[in-house]
């Protein structure tokens, strides 16, 4: 929707969805607030408490992409990194393995979290053909903008933004910037001679800075 002539509000929504070996995050965009409205009544039935954020929706993954897309809404992994809900910090180290090739191909892009960059996302071949998003994760208003993406659009609308993360037509991510990931939370190096994570790593020469994908 747009907000006195010139600002896109883009709506969103975070949830927790499950995995072989715990739960991953996703966010889900959509158009209106009359078609978000509509998603939250139907995920409310399989959430135990819809007013808290990022609350656990107990329905499948094809499910939600199935009610998503019905409501022109698109659907992305979130902070994929980082190691509790994050779907390749917590889950697999193959998204496309573990969603299937169909879930996939309908995911245009994945968001790097604040553990992660373009950089480490570039180490990872499935991400190749994936827009990569630098969002804040913000769950309060004061970390709003710590991270953010430089966007090209067609024009100032929901389906240039989604067209931007499909890569159609001239609309694109041009930029992301947010936080050098070294000093994200979750971020650690990783020696692949010694195969050790650990502070002391940072310090060596000819350490390979990764995030420790388990
Ligand atoms: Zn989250």
């Amino acid at each position: 929707m747009i907000y006195k002539d010139n600002l896109l509000v883009i709506l969103g929504s975070e949830l927790e969805v499950n995995c072989n070996k715990g739960s991953y995050h996703i966010v889900a965009y959509f158009p209106s607030v009359d078609n978000i409205e509509r998603f939250s009544n139907y995920v409310s039935k399989y959430i135990k408490n819809i007013n808290l954020s990022s609350q656990k929706v107990n329905v499948d993954i094809l499910k939600i992409l199935q009610i998503v897309s019905k409501l022109n809404g698109i659907l992305i992994p979130a902070h994929i990194f980082t190691p509790f809900k994050g779907i390749y910090g917590r889950c697999t180290k193959s998204i496309k393995s573990l969603v299937g090739e169909y879930i996939f191909k309908e995911i245009p892009a994945v968001e790097l979290g604040l553990s992660g960059d373009t950089f480490l996302a570039s180490l990872i071949k499935e991400l190749d053909e994936k827009t990569l998003l630098s969002n804040s994760d913000a769950h309060s208003l004061p970390k709003i903008g710590r991270e953010y993406n430089v966007f090209k659009l067609e024009n100032l609308s929901y389906e240039s933004f989604v067209n931007s993360l499909f890569k159609k037509g001239n609309n694109r991510v041009l930029a992301n910037y947010g936080l050098n990931p070294k000093l994200g939370k979750y971020h650690r190096s990783y020696c692949l001679d010694c195969k050790k994570a650990s502070k002391k790593n940072l310090l060596l020469k000819n350490v390979i800075f990764q995030i420790h994908i388990m």
